[in-house]
């Protein structure tokens, strides 16, 4: 990484052609560099002008005006980084914009890495990494759902979660350290029955946490869906009425679809990684073959399985088949009947006799809506309000919070085997430790600060 007190600059608005592009600009020399570059139209410099007000004025490259705009600088600690920021509205073409980063790159500053301002923001304590994460987030979301879960409400919400838990770590473990260094003076809150109790409780809150994941991950990461069938019975049609494109070659030859196609599509409030499937079908043909046998990967892969039948046609060999193989899948199964606009020759009780979830509906009219409720009620929890709940969106909180969980059993282990506090205690600052990796707040100096309070109460 760069030196940290560097000032970066970067184009924050995307590369093309627009009305306004705006150019950050964040370190300790901010204003000074932002003075030589940007000259307020006959006032005071915009370092001398108050914070967080739009100032109109001109842009110099090498003292040559290139263009006009407007200025704002955010003092420190006060802006997103955390550090003295100034940005800069010029006018959105794509030279003039980078004229005006070499500008300020000739003024002194340094060109930002990837993610460096949010990194800084990170440093500097104003956000924690799962907001970083959700900024990140922010900036991808194919849905609603997705912006709601990556909102600022929701991050909230997710800080708050692991506070919650990490102060009552922190209090269980200042109480273990009180006793264990005094134990005649009564210093330390909790006997081992409350610290237990206090365990169970910090992991039960842990698994409630964990279990968000499920539907974080339908909204955020996508669910790995299969739509298979045989030749014909509507797959592809499937896939263009759920991605909401003509994507999928549909035609009436049997075997069309011969690779298997992927795409990310939002699904009502859920997100489809969506994988068409070339007919699982016996074939000669040597194309269709690699086809044919990349879809029984996929299938062995799905976190959901879309088992399309043709309502007009009775089922045959092949239908029996797909029908014993989704069985054998450890994933859900949704059996669609499809092509219920036509005559039916399918009676729907069998296939409520084979699969728990049954929609019929028709892809060609495009009505899908009662496979979307279905995916949903699948997918994700009635309990949680995307966008208010703390809901974990990505497999690293996951991991790290797993880690959380394996600490805590062994803390609560020892309690039960009835082994003395300090057993325990090591766990439990583990414990913190890994929780600390979830949002990134180092713990240590909040352990040592709580404990030092503690020390100093009348004693
Ligand atoms: P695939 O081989 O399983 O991918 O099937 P396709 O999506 O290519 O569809 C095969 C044929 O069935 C095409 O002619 C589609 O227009 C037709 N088809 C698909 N879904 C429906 C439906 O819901 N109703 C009717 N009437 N025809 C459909």
């Amino acid at each position: 990484m760069r030196n940290p007190s560097s000032t970066i600059v970067a184009i924050s608005t995307p590369p093309g052609k627009g009305g306004v592009a705006v150019i950050r600009l964040s370190g300790a020399d901010a204003f000074a560099i932002a003075d030589r570059v940007f000259i307020p139209r006959g006032k005071a410099p915009l370092s001398a002008r108050p914070a967080r007000e739009m100032v109109f004025g001109d842009i110099l490259y090498d003292g040559e005006r290139i263009d006009d705009g407007l200025a704002v600088r955010f003092v420190a600690p006060g802006s997103f980084t955390g550090e003295d920021t100034v940005e800069v509205s010029c006018h959105g073409g794509l030279l003039v914009t980078r004229s005006v980063l070499e500008a300020f790159l000739a003024a002194g500053a340094t060109m930002a890495d990837r993610g460096e301002f949010t990194r800084r923001a990170f440093i500097n304590g104003k956000i924690t990494l799962t907001d970083a994460e959700a900024i990140g987030d922010l900036l991808e979301a194919k849905s609603l759902s997705a912006v709601r879960l990556a909102s600022g409400a929701s991050r909230d919400k997710l800080t708050k979660a692991l506070d919650d838990i990490r102060y009552d770590l922190i209090s269980l473990m200042s109480s273990i350290y009180a006793r264990i260094d005094y134990p005649d003076e009564d210093l330390g809150d909790f006997t081992d029955a409350e610290s237990l109790s206090i365990l169970e409780g910090v992991r039960a809150k842990v698994e409630k946490l964990l279990s968000t994941y499920k539907t974080g991950r339908a909204i955020r990461e996508g669910i790995r869906t299969v739509i298979a069938g045989k030749p014909n019975v509507g797959k592809s049609s499937l896939y263009n009425a759920i991605s909401g494109e003509d994507y999928a070659i549909v035609t009436d030859i049997e075997g069309t679809t011969r690779d298997v196609l992927e795409r990310t599509v939002p699904f009502g409030k859920v997100t489809l990684s969506l994988l068409d499937t070339a007919g699982l079908r016996e074939t000669d043909d040597p194309v269709e073959k690699i086809g044919v046998s990349r879809s029984r990967e996929k299938v062995g892969e799905a976190e959901l399985l879309l088992a399309v039948f043709d309502a007009s046609r009775p089922l045959d060999k092949e239908d029996y088949e797909l029908i014993e193989m989704a069985k054998q899948l450890p994933c859900p199964t949704i059996c669609v009947i499809n092509k219920v606009d036509m005559q039916t020759f399918v009676d729907i009780n069998e296939f409520s006799a084979h699969f728990e979830h049954v929609v019929t509906l028709s892809a060609k009219s495009g009505d899908i809506d009662a496979l979307r409720e279905m995916v949903e009620q699948l997918f994700l929890s009635e309990e949680l309000v995307i966008g208010e709940d703390a809901i974990l969106s990505s497999s690293r909180q996951v991991g790290a919070l797993l880690h959380v969980r394996e600490f805590l059993d062994g803390a609560i282990s020892a309690y039960r085997a009835g082994l003395y506090a300090d057993c325990a205690s090591s766990d439990v600052e583990l414990a913190i430790g890994a929780l600390g990796e979830v949002d990134g707040k180092s713990v240590s100096d909040e352990v040592v600060a709580d404990i030092f309070s503690k020390f100093c109460v009348g004693k």
